[in-house]
């Protein structure tokens, strides 16, 4: 007998994730499709990964374009798609240089290294980088031990060093957990895996301030919450301070592997040819990709249509959570990142919805995510609410 593909995947591969009993093999726009033909609207976009859409035309276009063209070459030479997005990048942000990467986690890792030399250069060698309860940074052991949760960290002691977490959103725990070894502060605008936590009033501006005062680095992880995610380009639009370095990674590239570190000049000058590197980062084809993800994101309306797009979605989960007041703990978000707390564990709901064709996730156990794509449409949220609100008829919270 032929082995199905979860079959093979189950016995060939790592088993390093908990899989939902579906196999696609098609999308487009908001939907995707399983082995079966069976149709599904997707409310996570991998987890904000594919901001346009599956199989968006533009992308996959550029994309087999330049596959014909030109797949590799190493970054020792110059080739022209990085030099666009990477104009993109820097004309619609703060920053004035950018490194592309690969990946979310190697993308902080490169955030890190920059910490190093700024610690060096500037601090008298301090290494300390403060961090939150939380948080989530990547699953490389640098990056782990960035980030605040036990689960992600335990059984891969002795942690990197010079790690320190504080309660996301406590300007007074940060400045307590602050000392002469203290060169720069990570933190992710908007907790994403952490439960879509949103900082409290003038906390960003705070830790910008005490960052300013002493010298050290802010660093935002936009991996999550960047690229359109919470109703603007970047988070960190919606206070009024930027950080002075920012990793973006996710919906980059809109599915292909990208990440990037954003930083002003004065971080951004510490890296000189050697000390710091990539093979594939920033390859032709990826940047291709992401050359069409942003001039999507920067066109006039774009954002704005996303945002109110958000909006609308919030309102509905607000009037839902209304009629589930026993269920329903809380709805908060930003943008089209949204949560909803429910008052016992999520799995179940997540079977339940994934049944009735609506792909979400579920984070910190009772916390229903929404990150669909960007193009996302007020008919495809009132689908969803409703399939929500029949799946929360027969769901009870029971105790974890
Ligand atoms: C997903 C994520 C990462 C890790 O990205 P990878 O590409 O999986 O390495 C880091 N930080 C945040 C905020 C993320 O959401």
């Amino acid at each position: 007998m032929t082995q199905t593909a979860s079959q093979k995947i189950d016995q060939y591969i790592m088993t390093t994730y908990g899989r939902q009993p579906v196999c696609f093999v098609r999308g487009q726009g908001m939907r995707l499709w399983d082995q079966a033909g069976k149709e599904y609207l997707d409310f996570l976009a991998g987890i904000a990964v594919t901001a346009l859409g599956h199989a968006d035309p533009a992308v996959s276009q550029a994309v087999c374009n330049q596959a014909l063209k030109l797949n590799h070459v190493s970054n020792l030479y110059y080739t022209e798609p990085q030099a666009r997005v990477a104009e993109i990048l820097v004309q619609n942000s703060f920053a004035d240089r950018v490194f592309f990467c690969n990946s979310g986690a190697e993308a902080n890792e490169g955030a890190l290294k920059l910490t190093r030399l700024w610690g060096k250069r500037h601090l008298n060698g301090a290494y300390g980088v403060i961090t939150m309860y939380g948080s989530f940074h990547g699953r490389t052991m640098k990056t782990l031990s960035a980030t605040g949760q036990e689960k992600v960290q335990k059984g891969f002691e002795p942690l990197a060093a010079g790690f320190t977490h504080v309660a996301y959103g406590d300007l007074a725990a940060l400045d307590q957990a602050w000392d002469d070894n203290t060169c720069a502060v990570l933190l992710e605008p908007v907790l994403g895996e952490g439960g879509v936590i949103l900082p409290p009033e003038g906390y960003l501006a705070g830790v910008r301030e005490l960052c300013t005062q002493r010298g050290a680095l802010l660093i935002y992880d936009e991996i999550q919450t960047g690229l359109g995610r919470t109703g603007k380009l970047f988070a960190y639009e919606h206070s009024e301070v930027a950080p002075d370095i920012m990793t973006l990674a996710k919906a980059l590239a809109n599915g292909l592997p990208a990440g990037a570190v954003c930083a002003k000049e004065e971080a951004a000058e510490l890296f000189i040819p050697g000390t710091h590197g990539t093979t594939f980062g920033a390859g032709p084809v990826t940047m291709e990709a992401a050359r069409v993800v942003l001039e999507t994101l920067t066109q006039p309306g774009f954002m704005e249509r996303a945002e109110g797009t958000g909006i609308y979605f919030l309102e509905k989960l607000k009037l839902l959570a209304r009629e589930h007041p026993d269920k329903i703990a809380q709805v908060r978000g930003l943008g089209l990142m949204l949560g909803l707390e429910l008052k016992g564990l999520g799995a179940p709901l997540v079977g339940q919805l994934l049944q009735r064709g609506f792909v979400v996730n579920c984070t910190q156990d009772k916390v229903l995510r929404f990150l669909p794509p960007l193009i996302v449409m007020q008919e495809h949220i009132d689908a969803l609410v409703e399939a929500l609100d029949q799946a929360l008829a027969t769901w009870t919270p029971e105790t974890a």
